[in-house]
């Protein structure tokens, strides 16, 4: 095999680690840095979300590089959402109404770890850690680096580089200063942060809830959700208002405040959460933003992963969508008879319009998780779509089935779709257009019918 050029890639997050992997398997020497400690040895999970939500798009990554089984032993399946009112009543509502799809439930630093151990097995590979990026020089694929322990520079020089420094990248902070208005860049952040809580295990050694589910308590304007985790505990976090409304992160100011606030809004979770007022005040508040810029690449630099689009987390898809940059960028590659140069400019401009659909779709998600998802009209459009599943498994996919698993339909499509198709059903349901006497393939013809109507002429038209 002819010897394949050097690529440093910058951030060994998931995105990095994973696309270090691949590049490794088809025979690049590749140089991976990290400016954290290896997290297999050190903890690091403070201030970063503990579990994730893995669904089909990154399990495609994973198989992409052969770890589709090894995964599996990180997985918590979760069948459906769990909503908690106030009253402490729960409803399972399953996210498909086909067998066996689901998503689940995974550790950050083990998934890290599984991906960082194969990475250890491939000579071709340089693992860095503790070594933060200062500088890329663009053209050239140098960068500079700070050790963690000294204040000592130095350079690594190689052929190509790609950053996978995530949200708040050197690397596009680079792209920016030189290309000036030829680099489009855009930062919003909602006006909610996040923190992160726990349900210990029980006395007994069990889980406090149901262990199968993702559990919600909408709030209207906040929202609690717990993921479970392999110890039995579960990760909760808290989405919340800086400011405004009766309670906010800027006015629980002290440990009576939030007892108050918990005990009034979420009590059956208040009951599972002993170490509540040590961990609200210890950990961390942070801020939830999309980040978009265009071009990825210019000269021999391309940014993937977070570091090129950043979403709020309300579709679970981030790490999921960075998993798929690097299927893709594969694709593009192998296109391109693995000429990189080639490669880094058609997957940017291919994957723009799915990482902004993304994006969109995981803001929809927002309002809908944490108010429409206990609203009568979106329970009963929830009903009908998993009877739809159900029944015509292969006719009918929401637009959370479009996103989630059907890992063949780009984002850019499942949004088109799914919106379409969200809109005629809740305005079916709210104008009682399905007559009683239709039957549910009647009643699916019209859904399909209407909605691809709505989505071709991308009208909004009055039902
Ligand atoms: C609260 C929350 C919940 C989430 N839940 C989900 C979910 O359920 N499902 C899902 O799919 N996604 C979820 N996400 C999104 C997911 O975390 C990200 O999309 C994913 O981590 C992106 O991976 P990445 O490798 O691109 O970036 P990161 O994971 O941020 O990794 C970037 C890496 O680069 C390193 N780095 C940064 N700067 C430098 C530098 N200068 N030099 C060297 N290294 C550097 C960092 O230390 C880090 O290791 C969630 C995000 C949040 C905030």
């Amino acid at each position: 095999m002819a010897t394949k050029e050097h690529i440093l890639i910058i951030g060994a997050g998931l995105c990095g680690s994973l696309l270090a992997l691949r590049m490794a398997q088809l025979g690049y020497k590749v140089t991976l840095t990290e400016k954290r400690a290896d997290l297999r040895k050190a903890d690091l999970s403070a201030g970063r979300s503990i579990n994730l939500a893995l669904s089909n798009r990154g399990l495609k990554g994973l198989k992409l590089v052969g770890l589709e089984k090894e995964v599996e032993s990180l997985c918590i399946p979760m069948h459906g959402r769990m909503l908690h009112d106030k009253k402490g009543e729960t409803q399972l509502s399953s996210y498909s109404g086909r067998e066996g799809e689901y998503i689940n439930s995974i550790s950050r630093t083990g998934l890290n770890a599984l991906l960082l151990d194969k990475l250890e097995t491939y000579p071709n590979v340089d693992l860095k850690f503790k070594n933060a990026c200062t500088h890329v020089d663009l053209k050239q694929a140098k960068a500079s680096f700070k050790t963690d322990d000294s204040d000592s520079m130095f350079t690594i020089e190689a052929d190509y580089v790609i950053g996978t420094d995530g949200a708040g990248s050197v690397v596009r902070q680079q792209m920016e200063a030189e290309r000036g208005f030829l680099f489009s860049h855009s930062q919003e952040f909602l006006t909610h942060g996040y923190k992160e809580l726990t349900f210990p295990a029980t006395k007994e050694g069990n889980y406090a809830t149901e262990k199968g589910a993702l559990h919600i308590w909408p709030r209207g304007e906040n929202m609690l959700i717990a993921l479970p985790n392999m110890d039995k505990s579960f990760t909760v976090t808290l989405f919340l208002a800086y400011e405004g409304g009766g309670y906010n992160f800027n006015n629980l100011t002290d440990e009576a405040i939030v007892e108050k606030y918990f005990k009034e809004v979420y009590p059956d979770a208040y009951k599972l959460m002993p170490d509540l007022k040590t961990e609200f005040f210890e950990n961390p508040t942070a801020p939830l933003g999309t980040i978009r810029c265009f071009p990825w690449n210019y000269g021999k630099t391309l940014l993937m992963g977070d570091a090129s689009h950043a979403i709020v987390p309300f579709y679970g898809q981030g790490m999921n969508a960075s998993f798929e940059d690097v299927v893709e960028f594969d694709k593009h590659l192998s296109n391109a008879d693995d000429d990189l140069k080639t490669a880094f400019q058609t997957f940017g401009q291919q994957r723009k319009t799915d990482a902004d659909a993304i994006a969109d779709l995981a803001l929809d998600n927002f309002h809908e998780m944490k108010s429409h998802t206990a609203e009568d009209v979106f329970l009963a459009k929830r009903k009908l779509e998993l009877e739809f599943e159900k029944e015509f498994p292969k006719d009918y996919f929401s637009k959370y089935s479009l996103v989630t698993f059907r890992e063949d339909v780009p984002y850019s499509k499942a949004i088109k779709q799914g919106r379409a198709q969200d809109l005629v059903l809740q305005e079916m349901i709210r104008k009682n257009l399905f007559k009683p006497e239709m039957n549910l393939q009647e009643k699916l013809n019209l859904v399909l019918q209407v909605s691809k109507k709505a989505e071709d002429n991308e009208l909004i038209f009055d039902l």
